[in-house]
């Protein structure tokens, strides 16, 4: 180790605020500069305000959930992964829960306690932060970092930390300004789009079922006609078209495949768990025992209230139609609907409402070891200001999490 070495991290995101005290705790002098008036903004607000911190899936899977982009960072994972991360925060004092689909939680059920344990962390390890402090330029001589420029005042250091995250909720402090920085750099960005994103669809079905949120529902995506991949889970239906983790997971796909013209069709089988031979069973025996009453009634006991007139609508039943005449085609129709109700995607919504940043800085050209730039000496990059995009599960604040912790030691260490 280089004792002493001056290193500054530009952004307090968990990627900036593990670097930071991971350097720190290396014997390095650190000052973490955070454009907004506190750090950690977009932190406090995850997991709807209960942060998933990572998730003990095994590595394999777990890297599996970052797609194409997750080669990089396995010797992140090797050095500090999901365990070291509880184990860590739990020696910070902070108590864990872990949930269905292997989601590890604050035990509170609080973000903010999550930021405010490595805050004190920080101040305890030494660590200096100058809040309401955005970085404007880095100073670059023979490639070698030399210092920044914030506010048109100039520090000179030995090391560079760029975490400013990615460009989607700018109101937390995310606006980007790492492409910019690594642009400047020489690097290159891959294009960055919307990824975990809520999905327009046309027509106004989606709309007249606002804020309805079914759970156990099967969609497939189908691409050009083709079905591409299919999730299970939660979806809910918004003014616009589609939300919820089972459309945010499908939407990284749907938006790359939708960038190249191709036409994208949500497939929703409302009736997962009954095959249709099974689906087929139900409705005679629904309509058998409430002959009498209108299909609109009847069809409650199958569908939610919001459901049903756009379901009648849809398939061309009138819901004063007797149950009991019903013919055996219209009941056909009405299955077929129940297993494929299909819903055309028109674009995703902007990159404001992305939970995450598709695209970022060229990983090719970053040491996973260290998290350096290969282009320029002492500057490194962490978090999702990299190409980095994962599904919802905690995933993503890990990587943020790992890539800090690496970038942090490495920098610290001179190497
Ligand atoms: C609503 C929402 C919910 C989410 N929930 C989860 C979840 O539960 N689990 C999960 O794994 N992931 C979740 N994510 C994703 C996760 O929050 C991000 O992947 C993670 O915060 C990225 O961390 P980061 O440190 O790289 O960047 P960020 O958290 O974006 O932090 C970057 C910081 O850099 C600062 N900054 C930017 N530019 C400058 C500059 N020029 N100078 C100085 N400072 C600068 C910003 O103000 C900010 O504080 C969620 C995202 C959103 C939007």
């Amino acid at each position: 180790m280089v004792a002493g070495r001056k290193i500054i991290i530009i952004g307090g995101g968990p990627a900036g605020l593990m670097a930071a005290g991971q350097a720190a705790e290396a014997g390095a002098e650190i000052l973490l500069l955070e454009k907004m008036k506190q750090p950690g903004r977009k932190l406090g607000i995850t997991g709807k305000g209960r942060c998933n911190i990572t998730n003990i899936a095994e590595k394999t899977d777990f890297i599996a959930h970052f797609g194409k982009t997750g080669k990089f960072l396995h010797q992140a994972f090797g050095r500090f992964f999901n365990r070291e991360l509880m184990a860590f925060l739990e020696s910070l004092g902070l108590k864990l829960a872990t949930e269905r689909g292997g989601r590890v939680f604050p035990a509170s059920g609080k973000a903010t306690d999550v930021r405010a344990v490595l805050l004190r962390w920080l101040d305890e390890s030494g660590v200096r932060i100058n809040n309401s402090s955005p970085v404007d330029e880095l100073l670059i001589t023979d490639k070698r970092i030399t210092g920044i420029v914030s506010k048109g005042r100039t520090f000179k250091v030995d090391a560079v930390i760029v975490a400013t995250g990615g460009a989607s909720y700018p109101s937390t402090g995310s606006t980007g300004d790492g492409y910019y920085l690594a642009r400047c750099a020489g690097h290159t960005v891959i294009p960055i789009r919307p990824a975990l994103v809520p999905l327009e669809t046309a027509g106004n079905e989606a709309g007249r079922m606002a804020e309805l949120n079914l759970r156990n529902i099967r969609v497939r995506m189908l691409v050009n006609g083709k079905k591409q991949q299919e999730a299970f889970g939660e979806l809910v239906f918004a003014k616009f078209g589609l939300t919820g983790p089972v459309i945010l997971t499908l939407s990284g796909a749907a938006v790359d495949a939708g960038s190249k013209g191709q036409k994208i069709v949500f497939s929703l089988d409302l009736k997962p768990a009954l095959d249709e031979q099974k689906l087929d069973a139900r409705l005679l025996r629904d309509f058998a025992a409430r002959g009498n009453e209108p299909l609109s009634s009847v069809l409650r006991g199958l569908l939610p209230r919001e459901m049903v007139p756009v379901c009648l609508d849809l398939i061309g039943l009138s819901p004063d139609r007797i149950a009991h005449g019903v013919t055996v085609k219209e009941r056909r129709r009405l299955r077929t609907w129940l297993k494929d109700f299909r819903l055309e995607m028109v674009k995703a919504r902007p990159l404001k409402e992305a939970i995450i940043t598709a695209g970022g800085v060229n990983t090719r050209e970053i040491n996973p070891r260290t998290m350096e730039s290969s282009l320029i000496k002492g500057l490194y990059f962490a978090g999702e200001v990299l190409d980095l995009q994962a599904d919802t599960g905690g995933y993503n604040l890990q990587a943020a999490f790992s890539t800090g912790w690496l970038a942090g030691r490495a920098a610290a260490a001179g190497k």
